[in-house]
């Protein structure tokens, strides 16, 4: 059974796909074949030409392993389709090839790898992209007015969890004829459904919240199905879709995503209102805090904050580099996403490319750690914090500050 739009999203989660193998095994089966054998001619000219859906060759997507994913992938973000890449930039870069090439314009900040493909590889492609700060969005109509087909965006955005009005920012693409696609990794459809407030498209780094234990690099395009089509034969000859063992193990996680992300946004509550209160900390940044700058538009649209939360500490970056390396629970390593909570501090990971004076424009502060808060329980993350903030508070060292 495929769950109708009218399940909600736990539902869907569950019920999403309507494959079942000819056992009935209520979980999908591992197709692990690169082609599909046919009994005749006429059948297999009927699945390539499209008027028969059937499985046919497994690096065009066309697995039933992919489908079933797929289509669980579409219900929760109540989209019609579906299709599933190897990783998040796998998605990212077909989508941009596929529907970017009147130019794309990227608001405010972006996963590192996001904006190193849109400012640097596609344009020596010719294809024309603009990245506007969130300081400039308000250009973002001129620079429409010039050209574009592709706006893309984060929300809410890495490091500082920047939220940016998603309905309206569709409004204005769409006033210019162009497409508006959204990366949901970090809020996931749990906390957010970007289709629902307008936009096109959906991006997702299944690596993260979708996949949910670290153990998986897969990405995902939501969306309509005729735009999708576009996509498919980009995804086809780049090589990029997910593989079926992957797309099972996947599968597999989906179904306790609601749940997972119940518990993130609960933790990264506790631990934002925690680190809020401590003396070494002089900035949270989490949607969740009632004096969040973004938290009246967080209320509208989104259903819950996430996991995901920057703290930026009085004094140095090397301070923060060692509270770091001082924390137990949390593993410094960069991503997101996964049961176990992470740690990094984003000018030596996610934005150590971009220059000192280029942190500084965006606000990204050397003193800053990203946490993304894991599912251990709550009150044991916020000792673990806490022990680490009192073990290396300057008192604590000899070096002058
Ligand atoms: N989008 C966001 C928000 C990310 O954090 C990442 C990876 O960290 C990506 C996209 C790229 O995803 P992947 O590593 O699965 O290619």
């Amino acid at each position: 059974m495929t769950a109708p739009r009218r399940f909600a999203l736990a539902t869907r989660a569950i019920h999403g796909s309507s494959a079942r193998d000819a056992y009935g095994s209520p979980n999908t089966p591992i197709y692990n074949t690169t082609t599909f054998a046919f009994d005749s001619s006429a059948e297999l000219l009927d699945v390539i030409e499209g008027r028969r859906r059937g499985a046919l060759y497994t690096r065009y997507g066309m697995n039933p392993t992919l489908y079933a994913l797929e289509e669980t992938l579409a219900a929760l973000e109540g989209a019609d389709d579906a299709l599933a890449f190897a990783s998040g930039m796998a998605a990212s870069a077909a989508l941009f090839l596929a529907l970017g090439r009147d130019g794309i314009v990227c608001v405010g900040d972006a996963y590192g790898g996001t904006l190193e493909l849109l400012g640097d590889q596609l344009p020596q492609l010719g294809i024309r992209t603009r990245l506007l700060r969130r300081d400039e969005v308000d250009q973002l109509d001129t620079v429409l007015a010039d050209g574009a087909s592709l706006v893309f965006l984060e929300t809410p955005s890495n490091p500082r969890l920047e939220l940016f009005d998603i309905a309206a920012i569709a409004a204005l693409a769409h006033r210019h004829g162009a497409l508006l696609a959204v990366d949901n990794t970090f809020a996931s459809p749990v906390n957010q459904r970007p289709l629902e407030l307008g936009a096109d498209i959906v991006m997702h780094s299944a690596t993260k919240y979708l996949g949910g234990h670290s153990d998986l690099t897969a990405g995902a395009l939501m969306g309509a199905r005729e735009r999708l089509d576009a996509v498919r034969p980009w995804r086809r000859n780049l090589g990029s879709v997910l593989a079926p063992e992957t797309a099972a193990l996947l599968a597999r996680s989906l179904r306790t995503l609601s749940v997972r992300m119940q518990r993130h946004n609960a933790s990264a509550q506790v631990v934002a209102e925690a680190m809020a209160r401590h003396a070494r900390v002089a900035r949270v940044y989490y949607p969740g805090l009632p004096d969040a700058p973004d938290h009246a538009l967080a209320r509208t649209q989104m259903r819950g904050y996430g996991g995901m939360l920057t703290i930026e500490l009085h004094g140095s970056g090397a301070e923060a580099a060692r509270v770091a390396e001082r924390l137990r629970l949390f593993a410094l390593a960069p991503s997101l996403g996964g049961v176990e909570s992470l740690v990094t501090q984003p000018c030596t990971t996610s934005h150590h490319d971009l220059s000192a004076a280029e942190r500084a424009r965006r606000g990204i502060a050397d003193s800053m750690l990203r946490l993304s808060i894991g599912l251990e329980d709550a009150d044991d993350l916020v000792a673990d914090l806490e022990q680490a903030l009192h073990e290396t508070a300057p008192e604590h060292h000899d070096e002058p500050r």
